[in-house]
């Protein structure tokens, strides 16, 4: 690694596995220098050329890593992932993978897209190693930050920091650490063991955390004396009011956000022989019904139904058409 703290963190050359961040001469032209593109004129040309990575919210270098698995070498796809969208595991197994919609194979409409997020999760299952902490960027630059929330947002802003050289200090409300990947998603999408050693690989590069630390409006002022700067990355935990009668903030009810922290959790009771009924079509109304649905004996009993009601069409719900099957299978009804 270069010893020029000048150099621009985003121009990266991959050689085999060994990382070498060197800077492009120009920026405004293709960055042919370092082999890797990030220059404006290299994204320009991945709309084009390569939608899938333009689609990818992360820019994750799809056909580099499908042809390190072509290749037979899963563990250097695993690490073009990490590098691009941190926890690539965990994506491989949850994403709404919006790089298959712009995927050049459905332009022909006759096979449908790569499956690029399964080769993700391919890419994560094979590895023969667990991932490790990648290398920082910088030497110390002796500027302690705080990162408050130990969710996806506050992790990967934590792994960055320290690539830059800054020491972190991580402060979590719970005793874990993933946020919504370990509180909002079902363990049956997302197994925990997935989220715990993605969130190791990057405590080991250096975080310091501190659980079970609630920040308060003292606790902040706190932070902000004694830190050089203070992230907040708390998430959205706060549930949108309907206002409807029966809505949670009317006295009827639990919001989906609260039902699934509650499930995860071991938190819910048992509601033998009541029907449950889910507002909303998206993701976390899915969750919901297949969560209430799988342990239907001890929540609902024999006699309990699950449904889902939807204003709009079922064509129209966020989960695909694979995923409306597999509620079908679980007796789950959507009336849409
Ligand atoms: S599966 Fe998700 S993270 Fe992976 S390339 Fe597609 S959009 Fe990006």
């Amino acid at each position: 690694m270069s010893d020029d703290k000048n150099l621009s963190p985003f121009r990266i050359a991959v050689d085999e596995l060994k990382i070498d961040y060197v800077m492009a001469p120009i920026d405004q032209e293709y960055s042919t220098f370092t082999g890797v593109g990030s220059s404006p004129l290299d994204f320009k040309s991945y709309d084009k050329d390569i939608p899938c990575q333009a689609a990818c919210p992360a820019k994750t270098r799809v056909p580099h890593y499908i042809q390190a698995l072509a290749e037979g070498d899963p563990d250097k796809a695993y690490r073009i992932n990490q590098e691009d969208n941190v926890f690539s595991g965990v994506l491989g197994r949850v994403c709404s993978r919006p790089c298959e919609d712009a995927c050049r194979h459905n332009w022909t409409d006759t096979q449908g897209p790569v499956h690029i997020c399964h080769l993700k999760r391919a890419a994560s299952d094979y590895k023969t190693n667990p991932p490790a902490p990648l290398p920082a960027w910088f030497g110390t630059s002796t500027k302690r930050v705080a990162v408050i929330g130990g969710g996806p947002s506050g992790l990967t802003a934590a792994r960055e920091l320290i690539r830059y050289g800054h020491e972190v200090t991580l402060f979590e409300r719970d005793s874990m650490l993933g946020g919504m990947m370990a509180q909002g998603i079902p363990v049956f999408r997302l197994p925990r063991d997935i989220v715990d050693i993605e969130a190791k690989a990057i405590i080991d590069s250096g975080v310091k955390v501190e659980y079970n630390s609630t920040v308060d409006a003292d606790k902040m002022q706190q932070l902000i004396d004694e830190y050089d700067a203070v992230l907040v990355a708390v998430g959205t935990t706060k549930a949108v009011n309907l206002k409807i009668p029966g809505h949670p903030e009317n006295g009827h009810g639990i919001s989906g956000l609260k039902f699934m922290y509650d499930y995860n959790m071991g938190n819910i009771g048992d509601m033998e022989g009541q029907d449950v009924i889910i507002l909303g079509g998206g993701f976390t109304a899915v969750d919901c019904a297949r969560s209430c649905a799988r342990a239907a004996s001890r929540l609902v009993g024999d006699k309990g139904s699950v449904k889902i009601v939807y204003r709009r069409t079922e064509g129209q719900m966020t989960g695909d058409a694979d995923e409306i099957e597999e509620m079908r299978l679980e007796n789950i009804e959507v009336f849409a």
